[in-house]
C-alpha cells in the first residue's frame, strides 16, 4: 500500500482511469471435509486398493459414466451397476497450462486432458504425462498410470500417457 496512484479523467464522462493498477496481497486458508458418498467410496477405494476404474452403468439409456454418480445425468434413472474399465482411452480435448498456482498438483508446464475410457460415455478430465506436449493430438490414445502409494482420490491415477 502507499502507492501513488494517478487517475484520468476521461472527458465526456464521468469515469475516472486509473493509470496504475493497484494489487492488494491477501489470502484464504478454508480447510475442509465432505463426504463423497456411497458411489465416490466406491469409486476411490477401488482406485487406492485394486488400482481399478470403475463407472457405472445405466439400466434405461445404456450409457456408462464416469466418476460414477447415483443418478443419469441424461435420463435421470437410478444407476447401480458397478462396470470396471481397462485404463485405456482416448484423448479429447487437452490443454496446457504454464503459469503455477496453488490449486495445480504438480509444477507447470502441466496438461490437462479430457479422456474417454473404452467402455465410457463421458470423459474423465485428468493430467497427461510422459509426452511431449507438442506430440499430442485429440484421438491418440492414453492409458492410466497409476502410483505406487495410493490414498484413495483421484490423484491415484498419476496421470494418462500416450499408449
Ligand atoms: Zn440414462
Amino acid at each position: 500500500m502507499g502507492r501513488n496512484v494517478k487517475a484520468q479523467f476521461i472527458p465526456g464522462t464521468n469515469i475516472e482511469m486509473l493509470k496504475e493498477p493497484v494489487f492488494i496481497e491477501s489470502g484464504i486458508t478454508m480447510p475442509y471435509t465432505y463426504s463423497v458418498g456411497d458411489f465416490g467410496t466406491k469409486f476411490f477405494t477401488e482406485l487406492r486398493d485394486n488400482a481399478k476404474i470403475f463407472g457405472v452403468r445405466c439400466p434405461t439409456c445404456n450409457r456408462v459414466l464416469i466418476p460414477p454418480r447415483s443418478t443419469c445425468g441424461w435420463c435421470f434413472s437410478k444407476l447401480d451397476e458397478w462396470v470396471e474399465l481397462s485404463g485405456k482411452g482416448t484423448l479429447m480435448s487437452y490443454t496446457i497450462v504454464h503459469y503455477p498456482s496453488a490449486v495445480h498438483p504438480v509444477k507447470p508446464p502441466i496438461v490437462y486432458g479430457i479422456i474417454q475410457l473404452d467402455g465410457a460415455d463421458t470423459g474423465l478430465a485428468h493430467l497427461i504425462g510422459e509426452a511431449d506436449p507438442e506430440s499430442l493430438r485429440i484421438g491418440m490414445r492414453v492409458w492410466a498410470v497409476f502410483k505406487e502409494k495410493r490414498e484413495g482420490n483421484i490423484l491415484d491415477i498419476n496421470y494418462f500417457k500416450p499408449l
